[in-house]
């Protein structure tokens, strides 16, 4: 039987549509051998999706998506082959939790200066028990018919810089490589595309991260085209990194962003999994 690695995905946990029961039995329906659930900041989700990944002989790698600062930037973080009960690491996403509670009462203000109300009690009953994400505002938005498609909301509210938006300290990248490599796990820099970064500053990354500890790349994210793959396993190679591979999966609505439907990694590329 041939592997299908998917080493990044969401569910209830943070910003996912899928309990992580349900995103297992997705993945495995989807043709999924190996997954990794990587929920933004906190590991909540895990224990039931290896319960079930057990129960139905699919390899689940512990895994989380953390945001980290650096030089300004919100970088995405992917930790794989995590020790979830990590003491440091329970520590930061107990405190990302209150982060994210804090920057969403910020958010509710702003909206309702806006005249949008009611936007904190809606995000925290979509949340639950989980991470509170901008994705729970743009549903909101949806829901509230203020716009038409998420896109739209972030456009509009949500980015950086827009009228509900609220700056965010996230932890430094020096830090978040050092809880990820310290829980075990292999830290890889998720969608390396999706921060604009020019060459010059891709480079500077590459070499501080590495020099963190930091070990891999996302060569294959979801919507991604030749050209692109190209680009990332060149950094790849000239910075010895290995490559991960993950569809970033969030919900069951975009055909584009589905598990396991994910190009395959380059034969050039070392796989992260010949680390985990
Ligand atoms: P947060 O970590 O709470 O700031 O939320 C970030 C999440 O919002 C990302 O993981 C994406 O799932 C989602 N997101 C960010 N930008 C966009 C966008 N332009 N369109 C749709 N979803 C987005
Ligand atoms: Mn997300
Ligand atoms: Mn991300
Ligand atoms: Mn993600």
């Amino acid at each position: 039987m041939t592997e299908v690695y998917d080493l990044h995905c969401h569910s209830t946990a943070s910003d996912g549509a899928l309990s992580p029961e349900n995103v297992v039995l997705r993945a495995q329906h989807q043709g999924v051998t190996t997954l990794a659930l990587t929920d933004h900041d906190t590991v909540a989700g895990l224990a039931t999706a290896q319960a079930t990944a057990d129960k139905i002989g699919l390899q689940l790698i512990p895994g989380i998506e953390l945001s980290a600062n650096w030089q300004k930037h919100c970088l995405h973080i992917v930790g794989l082959g995590i020790d979830p009960s990590y003491k440091p690491l329970v520590e930061i996403t107990d405190f990302l939790q209150n982060t994210r509670y804090e920057r969403a009462e910020k958010m509710a203000a702003k909206l309702e200066k806006k005249r949008i109300p009611g936007a904190l009690a809606a995000v925290k009953a979509a949340a639950g028990e989980g991470m509170i994400t901008r994705t729970h505002f743009a549903d909101f938005l949806l829901s509230q018919h203020h716009v038409d498609t998420q896109q739209e909301a972030f456009d509009r509210y949500l980015g950086q810089g827009k009228s509900a938006y609220v700056p965010t300290i996230w932890p430094e990248l020096a830090d978040v490589v050092k809880w990820i490599t310290g829980a075990g796990g292999v830290a890889v820099i998720a969608h390396p595309l999706r921060y604009k970064l020019s060459a010059n500053w891709m480079k500077r990354l590459l070499t501080e991260f590495k020099s963190f500890g930091g070990q891999g790349i996302e060569v294959i994210t979801s919507r991604i085209n030749q050209d692109e793959i190209r680009l990332i396993a060149n950094y790849a190679q000239n910075y010895e990194l290995v490559g991960s591979v993950g569809s970033d999966f969030h919900n069951e609505n975009n055909p584009y962003v589905e598990l396991g439907r994910i190009a395959q990694l380059p034969p050039s590329i070392t796989p992260v999994w010949s680390l985990l």
